[in-house]
């Protein structure tokens, strides 16, 4: 699915001044709007190479970073993407793990908040910055947001502490004016250059005149050990919206579905659901066979409280954890991958209520 390295691209500062305390940033290209072109025949964007998107940022030539590059080999509109290829990116930053000083990727924005919460639970013991990046616009249309996005990407994935660490650490979405936790972040607008927001999270950085880190907010945690990457997820799994008027035929034949094994369920306001009879029976039935059933909320802001209201504690009773404040891009890929880790199910439930990597807050209850 990837090609071989590519040679470095020549930074004009590369050609001057070389030296051992330059950054090395390796590029990952998947594909997303940032490449695309427009087919002449049906004017739709589609994915295209990453030279035609490197020859439209000559200001990289300026930048005082090495840079080398990898792509997909058929880059994709981030629509089609699935765990495999979430295992090619991790596949190339840990083969390239202790050549770089950190690494940006460069994806369509549909899924990215998928992807990026998928890396950082790949990801054990992470200590260099994975910036995932890509842009509303085409890298060749005139009011691109893409070359900002790559550039303060390339920049962000350089930034060091005082002490020569990497200042970022983390699974991060660059886009816009801010850089986001990866798998607090959602996609919020498919039209405004700002599409991305984490309602439950403050920014890891800001961009203005300069880059504003938020030390505070950035994952500080001192690795525990070497790199570890997970490369499994188990895709039997769904996600149940509920609505007003959700019938019992429709959600007995969700949850029986053959091979299913863990469901996020998106309930309302703060994790609550019909009171039902039929409905607290169907989630004791299904977490009764073995279903991890986690409730998140349909709101993007604040936390599921199961005992704050009887129609939330019914389907605790039922055997449905918390997810807390989980983003559903957390919930489904966090979900996947513990499914996957070979847990038996009081720990995939232990884990999956507690916070692994930051994707959750969990002291709110
Ligand atoms: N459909 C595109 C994608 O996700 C949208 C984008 O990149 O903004 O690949």
């Amino acid at each position: 699915m990837t090609q071989p390295l590519r040679t470095p691209l020549p930074t004009a500062a590369a050609a001057n001044h070389g030296g051992p305390s330059r950054p090395r940033i390796l590029i990952i290209y998947t594909g997303g709007t940032i490449g695309m072109i427009e087919n002449a025949e049906t004017r739709a964007l589609e994915p295209f190479n990453f030279n035609h998107l490197i020859e439209n940022v000559p200001k990289i030539k300026l930048l005082d970073i090495d840079i080398e590059s990898v792509e997909f080999t058929d880059p994709i509109d981030s629509s089609s993407m699935n765990p495999s290829h979430w295992q090619s990116i991790a596949r190339v930053i840990e083969d390239h793990y202790a050549d770089f000083d950190g690494f940006v990727v460069l994806h369509g924005t549909d899924t990215m908040a998928y992807t990026a919460s998928a890396l950082s639970f790949m990801f054990e013991n992470l200590d260099k910055p994975i910036i995932i990046t890509g842009s509303q616009l085409p890298i060749g249309d005139v009011r691109t947001d893409g070359e900002e996005n790559l550039i303060t990407a390339l920049q962000v994935a350089s930034a060091r502490t005082p002490d020569g660490r990497p200042m970022v650490r983390e699974v991060a979405i660059l886009f816009e004016d801010f850089l986001w936790r990866g798998n607090r972040a959602t996609k919020h607008s498919s039209d405004n250059f700002c599409a991305f927001s984490s309602e439950n999270y403050p920014a890891l950085a800001s961009f203005g005149l300069g880059i504003h880190f938020n030390r505070e907010a950035l994952l500080n945690q001192t690795s525990k050990g070497e790199l570890k990457v997970h490369y499994g997820f188990d895709t039997n799994v769904m996600m149940v919206d509920l609505f007003p008027g959700i019938q019992e035929n429709v959600v007995r034949h969700m949850f029986n579905t053959p091979g299913i094994r863990g469901i996020v369920l998106k309930t309302f306001g703060s994790g609550n659901g019909p009171s039902d009879p039929w409905f607290i029976s169907a989630l004791r039935d299904a977490t009764e066979r073995g279903i991890i059933m986690v409730n998140i909320s349909q709101c993007s802001n604040g936390s599921v409280m199961p005992g704050r209201y009887s129609a939330g504690l019914g389907i605790s009773q039922a055997g449905v954890i918390s997810g807390h404040d989980l983003t559903a891009e957390a919930s489904v890929t966090k979900l996947m991958h513990l499914l996957a880790r070979g847990f038996n199910r009081e720990q995939v439930e232990e884990y999956m209520s507690n916070s692994l990597c930051g994707e959750m807050t969990t002291t709110i209850e």
